[in-house]
């Protein structure tokens, strides 16, 4: 049973998805895959920091043939409305001819994940396929397809799962929504 309020520096924020929901979510993302992948050896993409967490439960449930690779970035925004992905710590994997799928943990804007999408198809994939456990489709500017999408929110800050706030909250089980 996860608390219903959590504390992280000066900011308070409420269960908003508990386990049963993010397990339903992990396991009929990994039954898709499962089906749309099998007799295939794609290499999957688990985008650090934060879909260390969902990418592991989604590995353990994969029943076809595949290798993991991690690559980190993290996104800049100025005052312009144009972003920046920078690449923290590159993919330590040849992506060429390979089928990728790209693991994330939250998609908001999409900016990340477009950079990422760009970045596998430069570097010659085969194919990308984009999974997320977490979609904010009123933030979203993409248009691009996300294959794989575990549970919709709405455009509110949120923590656990992997996901943190200023570094602490990512090993809470459940996801919490910021207290307004
Ligand atoms: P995007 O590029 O889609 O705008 O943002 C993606 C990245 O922003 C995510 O990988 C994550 O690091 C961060 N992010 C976006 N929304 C949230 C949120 O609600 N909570 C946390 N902890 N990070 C978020």
């Amino acid at each position: 049973m996860s608390t219903p309020e959590v504390h992280l520096h000066d900011k308070t924020f409420v269960l908003y998805l508990s386990e049963e929901e993010i397990a339903s979510a992990v396991s009929s993302i990994a039954e898709r895959m499962n089906k749309d992948f099998a007799g295939r050896t794609p290499l999957i993409v688990v985008v650090l920091n934060g879909a260390f967490v969902f990418g592991a439960e989604i590995f353990k449930q994969l029943t076809f043939d595949c290798e993991v690779a991690f690559i980190r970035v993290s996104s800049y925004r100025g005052t312009a409305s144009t972003g920046e992905v920078k690449e923290e710590m590159p993919l330590g994997a040849d992506v060429r001819d390979r089928d990728v799928i790209v693991i994330e943990d939250i998609v908001d804007s999409g900016l990340t994940m477009d950079n990422l999408r760009l970045r596998m198809a430069e570097a010659g994939a085969r194919s990308v396929s984009l999974c997320t456990l977490l979609f904010k489709p009123d933030a979203f500017q993409g248009v691009f397809e996300l294959k794989y999408v575990g549970i919709e929110i709405p455009d509110r800050f949120v923590v656990g799962h992997g996901l943190d706030y200023d570094g602490l909250g990512r090993n809470l089980p459940a996801i919490y929504q910021l207290k307004v």
